[in-house]
């Protein structure tokens, strides 16, 4: 039996800023909020997720053999000059470099390879980075690395939550951590300041409401109600995670591949207007960007050209 710190120091190694050990098995409390944010139709047309809900609440159906949940976190907090946003629309901080899949997939792979060095056998596991029907942010709230806060992103003390989830799914008989206390408190900052109020309660995000999804989720026309508030955001919004005291805390991710794209600097919303999709898909190669398609980004632009005459500063 490997010491779980040993295992927990060979994830900083490579690049992982928190790491804890959850349970293989359900978590009775986040899956009824889940069941119950499904059943009030809150995800929109994000239909996968609707699909693929049994999976999504017990790891168990998704791979049997699992013993112990390996959570990592790794900041994607990069401290960039955020004047650089105004000339060509605001970007949301974690698609402003490299998507994160392959990346943290990779650092993921590697640490299994040195554990497994160690115990001189094969184990099995199974990645997840946002690439399967997974509770990130509960199993990581499980496992320790925080708790999941009133804007319903996953909050590390002294950390914040700019923060990338992992899992591995592995048939290693593990220590579980226990969970950490909320923090929040008193606090409403992120409800107060949503700009569309998506918060409609404290940890229930309506996604139907919400920026985010509209710029990145949402095929079609986004409703013009939401307009006006979309404001800058070209993709992606970060309001609740800029508001929230605790991204004071945020440290420099350790990975250059999260850094802005160095080509984003110097665009502006009329050369985003301007591309093709050809050069759309060669421009964002590689970065989350391409998820909203070229067509989404485009709407996303004009919607922003359109509230420039309101932009004073
Ligand atoms: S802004 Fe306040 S209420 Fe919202 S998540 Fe942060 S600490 Fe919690």
């Amino acid at each position: 039996m490997i010491d779980i710190q040993t295992i927990k120091s060979i994830a900083y190694e490579h690049g992982f800023d928190l790491c804890g050990v959850a349970p293989a098995e359900p978590l009775p409390e986040p899956n009824a909020r889940f069941t119950a944010w499904l059943n009030a139709g809150m995800h929109g047309e994000m239909a996968y997720l609707r699909r693929h809900a049994d999976l999504r609440m017990d790891t168990r159906t998704f791979w049997p053999a699992a013993q112990s949940i390996l959570m990592l976190g790794a900041s994607y907090w990069h401290a960039e000059q955020e004047h650089e946003q105004e000339r060509m629309g605001e970007i949301a901080r974690y698609a402003r470099g490299r998507d994160y899949h392959k990346v943290l997939r990779r650092q993921c792979k590697r640490l299994v390879k040195d554990v497994e060095a160690l115990l001189d056998e094969d184990t099995e596991s199974r990645i997840c980075v946002d690439s399967a029907p997974f509770q990130e942010r509960a199993y990581a709230a499980r496992a320790g690395l925080g708790w999941i806060g009133k804007n319903t992103c996953l909050i590390h003390p002294k950390m914040g939550s700019y923060l990338f989830l992992a899992a591995i799914l592995w048939n290693l008989e593990l220590p579980a951590d226990e969970p950490m206390a909320d923090h929040c408190g008193s606090c409403h900052k992120c409800l107060e300041a949503c700009p569309t109020q998506a918060l409609i309660k404290p940890h229930t995000l309506d996604a139907r409401k919400c920026i985010s999804y509209h710029t990145i989720e949402l095929r079609g026309e986004i409703p013009d109600e939401y307009h006006a508030a979309i404001g800058r955001r070209i993709f992606g919004c970060d309001v609740c995670q800029q508001v929230c005291p605790y991204n004071r805390f945020a440290v420099e991710t350790r990975f250059e591949e999260f850094h802005a794209h160095a080509d984003l600097a110097g665009k502006s919303l009329d050369d985003f207007a301007a591309m093709t999709e050809a050069e759309f898909n060669a421009f964002f190669a590689g970065s989350p960007i391409r998820r909203a398609g070229h067509e989404g980004f485009q709407r996303n632009v004009r919607i922003v050209q359109g509230n420039s005459a309101n932009f004073h500063d």
